[in-house]
């Protein structure tokens, strides 16, 4: 099974990925994990990406799809935050066509601006100021809230209330899965 968590940066992805990967053993493939641990290991590519993420834009595509692809494994995964762009998401369905598989469901969480702007800035990541939310928060809406009608013309999106009880949104995820 491969999962994709779509949503606005702060909708609570990372920490419902967390529960899914438990709950149903897959893979979690997360390319703001994999780019800042690039940065941390000071790496050329986290030397570039390090600007790109603190003005709050997005990294090559070329970049987070090359890294997606060398991790793909045989179990299923749980994509969080790939694909945020329809080029992004282009080269998922390629690269998963390629090794036989698919994409399953595409849970979407769905979060008010306001009350995300107020999470992130309680969880203060080095991104996490407050024009730089903004900033990102506009680009979720320019590249990324596209793919909710790509996934929809494919019979795969469902969207969910991200707001609430952590327990309460995991429950409406695995009711979205079933
Ligand atoms: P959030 O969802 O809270 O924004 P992420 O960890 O998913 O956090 O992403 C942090 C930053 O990393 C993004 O603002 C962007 O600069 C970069 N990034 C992560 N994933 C991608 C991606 N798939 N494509 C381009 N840039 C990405």
């Amino acid at each position: 099974m491969n999962i994709i968590l779509l949503g606005a940066p702060g909708s609570g992805k990372g920490t419902q990925a967390a529960f899914l990967i438990e709950k149903h053993g897959l893979t979690h493939l997360s390319t703001g994990d994999m780019l800042r641990a690039e940065i941390a290991a000071g790496s050329d590519l986290g030397k570039q990406a390090k600007a790109i993420m603190e003005s709050g834009q997005l990294v090559s595509d070329e970049i987070v799809i090359a890294m997606i692809a060398a991790r793909l494994g045989d179990k299923g995964a749980l994509f969080d935050g790939f694909p945020r762009t329809i080029a992004q998401a282009e080269a998922l369905d390629k690269l998963l066509t390629g090794r036989g598989s698919q994409i399953d469901t595409v849970i979407e969480l769905q979060v008010g601006n306001e009350e995300i702007v107020q999470r992130m800035l309680t969880r203060g990541r080095s991104d996490d100021n407050e024009a730089t939310i903004r900033q990102r928060l506009a680009v979720f809406e320019a590249q990324t809230k596209p793919l909710t009608d790509y996934y929809q013309k494919q019979g795969k999106l469902r969207s969910i209330d991200g707001s609430g009880e952590l327990a309460a949104i995991s429950a409406r995820i695995e009711a979205a899965l079933h």
